[in-house]
């Protein structure tokens, strides 16, 4: 209880500002993405996947007026390096979990990553989490991605109205998923590779093959498809652009013309934050946000 803040009482607490999404950096060399909700003087983040280092992530963070101290809980699609550097098994920042697909947590112990703040989650119906200090509820989804899948996530606010779907690194967008993703107002996907790109890449044929046979990436095409049928109310987020068997302008020419705003990540360069819209009237209090509750495997 000494946790509570002085703005505990919810008459006195202040307005929540829109939640919002920006993605650090997305590629096979790296993916993570932040997302921001609370109210203004005291925004709290989430990590969404974490393959930058500790360094480069505080880095970014600090470059854009933000600090590792703001990060609540950090929630992995899966244990590719690309989406969980080894480094943050030792540097969890402060009080944070580390959030995993129960089907990961083997992998995670094998390979020295299983941090002792892990809250692993699974996807049994109901199987949601809440993200406290950003009042976010995550409802996971696995889908195929090699042989322990990955996991996509629908975010709700619902003290605000508003949603965010999150899928990278999924091989195919099976009917449950675009169901589990359906209408939300942001929508952070992968749009991959150009299967043209990819077949005359020079790469080999086991890994083209990886890749596409629907437990690796999607292309450009399956996530022009995918954003179709899932009907995102607002924006698009593309992720995870291959650098070798894609180009941004060919991503954007597909989405040319469509009704609603685009913005694609890259490899080295953050995107700008992208808000989600404030639909509910409901000024949400911080007061649930602290609390107390048993955080993590091991605490
Ligand atoms: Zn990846």
């Amino acid at each position: 209880v000494s946790d509570l803040p002085s703005h505990a009482d919810p008459e006195a607490s202040p307005a929540w500002e829109p939640p919002a999404l920006r993605v650090l950096a997305s590629g096979s060399a790296g993916n993570c993405s932040v997302l921001e909700a609370g109210p203004a003087g005291d925004r709290r983040l989430c990590l969404i996947d974490a393959g930058l280092s500790p360094r480069k992530t505080r880095r970014l963070l600090e470059e854009m007026g933000r600090s590792l101290d703001q990060v609540e809980d950090v929630v992995v699609t899966h244990l590719d390096h690309d989406h969980f550097h080894a480094g943050w098994a030792t540097a969890l920042p402060g009080r944070a979990l580390l959030r995993l697909h129960r089907r990961h947590l083997g992998r995670a112990e094998r390979s020295g990553l299983l941090h002792r703040r892990t809250e692993p989650f699974d996807c049994a119906p109901g199987g949601s989490f809440h993200v406290q200090g950003l009042d976010a509820a995550f409802s996971p989804m696995l889908a195929s991605h090699d042989s322990l899948g990955v996991a996509a996530f629908r975010i709700e606010f619902a003290a605000l109205g508003s949603s965010l779907g999150f899928a990278t690194d999924v091989g195919r967008v099976p009917v449950r998923l675009i169901e589990h993703l359906a209408g939300v107002d942001v929508l952070a996907i992968e749009s991959n590779y150009c299967p043209d790109m990819q077949a005359s890449s020079g790469r080999p044929e086991y890994l083209k093959r990886r890749i596409m046979d629907g437990s690796g990436h999607l292309s450009n095409q399956q996530c022009l498809d995918a954003v179709h049928e899932i009907r995102p109310r607002e924006h698009v987020v593309l992720l995870h652009l291959s650098r070798q068997c894609n180009r941004p302008e060919l991503v954007a020419e597909l989405h040319a013309g469509a009704d609603y705003a685009l913005t694609i990540s890259t490899q080295d360069q953050p995107t700008r934050w992208v808000k989600l819209p404030f639909r509910a009237s409901v000024n949400t209090t911080a007061a649930a946000r602290f609390e107390p509750v048993q955080r993590g495997l091991f605490a």
